[in-house]
């Protein structure tokens, strides 16, 4: 599963800078622009998972912009947090009746603002954030970083614990090295593919004792899956 995608439409350079590094550094992907025309286009061809929009812009407002997402299938419940300048009770109820989910008011402190976008995310894809994965007898706990096998604890080092949660996301999605290294690794990072080998290898011991079923399935000439079976069973 890709990181999250995040839509901010800001016509403050600066704002928008800050945002996208602190937004970056939480593990999201961020796209920008300045004008709400333009995210509109964004909107319809590839629709990310949480919008941050700006209440006033030049040319189409950020408000006429999320009452028009509102009347589209496909934006009709995208998350939306609007920015704002202004604080006034009245102007508050008018963004949240465009149909924003939340709402900002500028300055606001940063850290605030990133525990709104992760409550949104996590309100709108349950599935993304939820703080415990299990698949048959595995269980990770994204919040403890800790991972269980039956009774036993099992321990991972931080890449090999990532892997895991990445792959226990998507039972049965077969995944390429290249998805692999984009989605643990971090598409910036420059390592060779031959790594994903090494860190499945030393993931396979750390969770597979004796004649314990191994969950992690091999497909020759692609790359590598969570076994569906093994994560619907409880083996
Ligand atoms: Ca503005």
């Amino acid at each position: 599963m890709t990181p999250p995608r995040i839509l901010i439409v800001e016509d403050e350079e600066a704002l928008t800078i800050l945002l996208k590094y602190n937004l970056e550094s939480e593990g999201y992907s961020v796209q920008i622009t300045d004008r709400a025309e333009e995210a509109e286009l964004v909107l319809s061809e590839n629709p990310p998972d949480l919008v941050l929009l700006d209440w006033m812009l030049p040319g189409m407002s950020g408000i006429e912009l999320c009452r028009r997402m509102r009347t589209r299938a496909q934006t009709e419940r995208l998350p939306v947090i609007m920015l704002t300048a202004r604080g006034e009770e009245t102007e508050r109820i008018r963004g949240l009746a465009t149909g924003a989910d939340d709402f900002v008011v500028k300055p606001f402190s940063v850290p605030e603002l990133m525990a709104r976008v992760r409550a949104l995310l996590r309100r709108a894809n349950p599935e993304l954030t939820q703080a415990k994965l299990s698949a048959g007898d595995i269980e990770l706990d994204r919040e403890t970083h800790r991972v269980r096998r039956g009774s036993r604890e099992l321990h991972l080092g931080p890449t090999e614990f990532r892997l895991l949660e990445f792959l226990m996301q998507s039972p049965g999605r077969v995944f390429t090295r290249e998805q692999l290294l984009d989605g643990v690794w971090g598409r910036d990072v420059y390592v060779d593919e031959r790594t994903v080998d090494v860190h499945i290898g030393r993931l396979r011991k750390a969770i597979n004792r004796g004649t314990a079923k191994d969950p992690i399935r091999t497909v020759r000439g692609t790359g590598y899956a969570f076994d569906e079976k093994f994560a619907r069973g409880r083996n």
